[in-house]
């Protein structure tokens, strides 16, 4: 593929990407578009919350690309149906400041919160597996139905469950896999993935942690987003997702370089002439 085809490409990714939002692919030019577009929300520094809305757009922009996916048929997940809320709930930063805010809106704020820390220490130290096994449910569940749905994470957004027989299987501790929706599984990866290249460029603390640990972090410490914002690595001390691979890393800085319209470093996914 020479650099004209390159260039064509990346323009009609860039042009469904303003209209679609991301495709369930890899799609560099799109990616760029996303990514620039979440990072200019940090650029504007005379917006206290750009924390909080740095949040929504990321979950509106993953909303768009899935109203553009062709619907899955076979999705088993119904209101009501709470098992996979029984898991390790991954967040960035600027999510758990959009669920505090949305915690500390309600009149029953205080005790959500003591709610909400007592299921950190249940759950500190555990892994996702241990976590599972101990059926520990995520204290924003009520009567079965998440209680922050409007503002509820990527990881819980993006994940579809073909099949309720796989998931009581697994609930009951008599089967370890789940059939996903691939697709939005694709995607959920793509905007995660959009979003960390986004915060790394404007300097901030990228990485992903347990929900309950942060929003207990956030709700001990009003200025946690300030401190945030300011280059500060506020959520150090909660339980972080694994460490990113040196291909991880090399990923975030293409995107960084695409974002920004420099050069990008050598890697093994844009094709080279
Ligand atoms: S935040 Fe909502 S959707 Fe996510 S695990 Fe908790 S209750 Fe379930």
């Amino acid at each position: 593929m020479n650099r004209e085809e390159r260039r064509r490409i990346a323009r009609k990714d860039v042009e469904r990407y303003r209209t679609q939002g991301l495709p369930p692919r890899l799609s560099l030019g799109a990616m760029f578009a996303h990514t620039a577009a979440l990072r200019g929300i940090l650029e504007r520094k005379d917006d206290p919350e750009r924390g909080t809305r740095l949040a929504l757009a990321f979950h509106a922009g993953f909303e768009r690309s899935m109203a553009n996916l062709d619907a899955e048929p076979r999705v088993a997940c119904s209101a009501g149906c709470s098992m996979c809320c029984h898991n390790w709930i991954s967040v960035t930063a600027p999510e758990v400041f959009v669920i505090a805010a949305e915690i500390g809106r309600r009149a029953t704020a205080t005790d959500d919160a003591a709610r909400i820390a007592r299921a950190a220490l249940a759950g500190k130290g555990l892994d996702r597996d241990a976590r599972l096994d101990r059926r520990l449910a995520c204290p924003m569940l009520a009567s079965d139905l998440c209680s922050i749905y409007a503002v509820r994470p990527l990881a819980c957004r993006g994940f579809f469950s073909l099949s309720l027989e796989a998931c009581q299987a697994v609930f009951k501790g008599e089967g370890e896999d789940i059939p996903a929706w691939r697709s939005a599984m694709l995607l959920r990866g793509i905007h995660d993935r959009c979003m960390a290249a986004a915060i790394q460029a404007a300097g901030l603390a990228h990485g992903a942690f347990e929900m309950t640990e942060g929003l207990t972090m956030a709700f001990a410490d009003p200025g946690a987003q300030a401190r945030w914002l300011a280059g500060e690595d506020v959520f150090a001390a909660a339980t972080h997702d694994g460490q990113d691979d040196a291909e991880e890393n090399l990923f975030r800085e293409v995107l960084i370089a695409g974002a920004a319209g420099k050069r990008l470093p050598e890697n093994p996914w844009t094709p080279t002439a």
